[in-house]
């Protein structure tokens, strides 16, 4: 396995691998098929990318999204690999030359859309040439069961019989038992060996705060991080318009996305995020499949998401290089009703019943104490004994305080205004407000008047949160959302029993502890500088700026300060072809700097 280490060093600048990045090239190096399920930024490409160079012939790639494959191979081309892309964004007399370089042996790895592949003259052609091996990208594409089950897929099974003597590797970060054993089928892998590690992103914080003022929370947590790129997740179209005006308004530069617009506006946002010329993308569920933007910070759900899987699905598009990153949850009881009605309008009554389920273990996720990686992990069948350390809820054990006279006196107000009014004003008769409706409907006399004064309008607000996610108040959206009781009330209005809540909070804490994922000891101001330089290059280049160099890399470089060609080349992701195209500058502008 030196050949494979030493193609680690020379095309991607990496002294050691990972688990199980060795076995899995070794396994394919012996002419075996593989089937390979690593979560988001675990580095599944090296694993076919090192075969593909060093077994005699091309790669075939198979990958379903055209939109991504030229930053691929663009990338590759920067590493010093010989790639090339063949899919019907390509011109005619681009793919003339590209197919003269295939038959030429001039390429080593061929990235292909499944439609392509299956071409009968494409695929004889490939028979007469060597071939080193067959990549399926995002095999659960494959799978009915996966959830983005993608109909060309099928027939990869077939190319399996076709070319029996030619290793395959498949390839996924999601896919639960049932859709794993289906993939192993369908495409007909012969006696693969299987590598599964995990789901857990250790680099990726979760937090869950109430939802409160959600404007002013996503634009505070944004303004502390300045020069973070981050996603807004956002229930519906027009919520991503008002948000991203929001923030724009505050300063920030933000964009919304969603499946409303044209093709071209959605190429144009999506670019200027990959060049990082945006900050902030405020989205739909429609904005991620095509994104492979590996230093997204921070990922923000702005509504309840539907379920876990989509949940895992959008905050591991953060921190794909591996370095600290966060996935911040705005979470309120008045969203749960809101998905429950968009469920329920669904045709299809057993669906539904699924939808309604999986809807609860988001909930209980959103409401956990316990650490909230445990819950989601567990929620994929994987045991996770310890408290991970890098939770909202393990780096501040949540507090409780007595909140039974809070209740008691909330839930009197609801009963003597008739279960007729919303959470603001039976707050406003709670806080003793002199607001006109509260005077217009006599309500300054009830005798739950004033007697929360002490506590503010946000305070109060989330109490009346958790006595709804507790099924003490439910809100009736057919009347302007009053506060109706429920039988769950009597224990405490009749039988005296107490009532712990939680104390509110409304925003994401900043810790000292050190982040997973790190690098330790960089100098900010030089990451600063060196970011710009990259900036430069890639404007220069026409790529984006991850593809000259990834922010771990300027930050070990920011922290190792390299002052020759050789502790240049040290410094994990300077490979030889970067070394030579920019080492001379970023070593200028370090020795600038000091
Ligand atoms: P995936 O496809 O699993 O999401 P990638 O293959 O894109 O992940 O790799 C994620 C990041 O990890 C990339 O920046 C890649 O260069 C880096 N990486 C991969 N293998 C290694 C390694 N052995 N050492 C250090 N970094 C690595
Ligand atoms: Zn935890």
């Amino acid at each position: 396995m030196e050949a494979a280490r030493s193609a680690l060093r020379k095309y991607f600048g990496y002294e050691t691998f990972r688990t199980p990045q060795e076995q899995v090239i070794a396994a394919v190096m012996a002419g075996k098929d593989a089937f390979v399920l690593m979560p988001t930024g675990a580095g599944k490409s090296v694993c076919f990318q090192i075969p593909a160079v060093l077994r005699q012939g091309t790669a075939v790639v198979v990958s379903p999204l055209i939109s991504l494959m030229k930053d691929q191979v663009d990338g590759l081309k920067q590493n010093g690999m010989n790639a090339a892309c063949f899919n019907s964004s390509l011109s005619a007399a681009e793919s003339r030359d590209v197919l003269a370089q295939l038959d030429a042996g001039n390429i080593d790895l061929l990235y292909v859309s499944p439609e392509r592949l299956m071409m009968p003259e494409f695929e004889n052609r490939l028979s007469r040439l060597p071939l080193a091996l067959f990549a399926i990208d995002e095999a659960h594409c494959v799978s009915q069961w996966g959830h983005d089950f993608r109909p060309e897929y099928v027939q990869l099974g077939q190319l399996r019989s076709r070319f029996s003597d030619i290793p395959f590797i498949a390839l996924t970060a999601t896919a639960d038992q049932q859709t794993r054993d289906d993939i192993l089928v369908r495409l007909r892998l012969q006696h693969p060996a299987v590598f599964i590690s995990g789901f857990d992103r250790p680099n990726i914080r979760y937090t869950v705060v109430e939802k409160a003022r959600p404007h002013t929370q996503t634009e505070k947590y944004i303004k502390d991080r300045p020069r973070d790129s981050g996603i807004v997740y956002c229930m519906s179209r027009k919520r991503t318009e008002e948000v991203s005006q929001h923030l724009r308004n505050n300063g920030i530069s933000a964009q919304h996305y969603h499946a409303g617009l044209t093709n071209i506006e959605r190429g144009k946002v999506q670019d200027a995020y990959q060049k990082d010329e945006i900050q902030v993308v405020v989205a739909t569920v429609a904005f991620g499949m095509g994104i492979d933007k590996p230093n997204v910070r921070f990922v923000i759900h702005y509504d309840l998401p539907k379920n876990i899987e989509s949940y895992y699905q959008e905050t591991g598009r953060a921190g794909r290089d591996g370095l600290p990153s966060e996935a911040v949850m705005l979470y309120s009881a008045g969203d749960i009703m809101r998905v429950k009605k968009l469920i329920s309008m669904g045709e299809n009554k057993e669906q539904n019943r699924i939808e309604l389920k999986k809807l609860e273990s988001i909930v209980a996720f959103a409401e956990a104490y316990d650490c909230r990686r445990r819950v989601l992990l567990g929620y994929f069948g994987e045991a996770q004994p310890n408290d991970c350390g890098n939770c909202d809820t393990c780096l501040t054990a949540p507090e409780q305080f007595d909140a039974t006279e809070e209740a008691k006196a909330a839930l009197m107000t609801v009963y003597h205004t008739k279960q007729r009014f919303g959470i603001q004003h039976v707050i406003d008769i709670l806080r003793g407000s002199q607001s006109a409706r509260v005077i217009q409907f006599k309500h300054d006399v009830l005798e739950t008047y004033g007697v929360g004064k002490s506590r503010s309008t946000d305070e109060w607000q989330s109490i009346f949160r958790q006595l709804i996610s507790r099924g003490l108040l439910t809100q009736d959206s057919e009347n302007y959302n009053s506060l109706k009781l429920t039988p769950a009330t009597k224990p405490i209005l009749r039988e005296g029993a107490q009532l712990f809540l939680a104390k509110p909070r409304l925003k994401v804490e900043k810790t000292r502890k050190p982040r997973m994922g790190d690098v330790e000891g960089y100098d900010p101001d030089l990451f600063e500088a060196l970011r710009i330089l990259r900036r430069e290059i890639a404007a220069e280049e026409e790529v984006p700026p991850y593809v000259v160099f990834g922010d771990q890399t300027l930050m070990h470089m920011a922290a190792r300060k390299p002052k020759s060609r050789t502790e240049m080349l040290s410094v994990p992701g300077v490979a030889d072809r970067k070394m030579e195209r920019y080492g001379s500058r970023f070593l200028e502008a370090i020795s600038a700097a000091a």
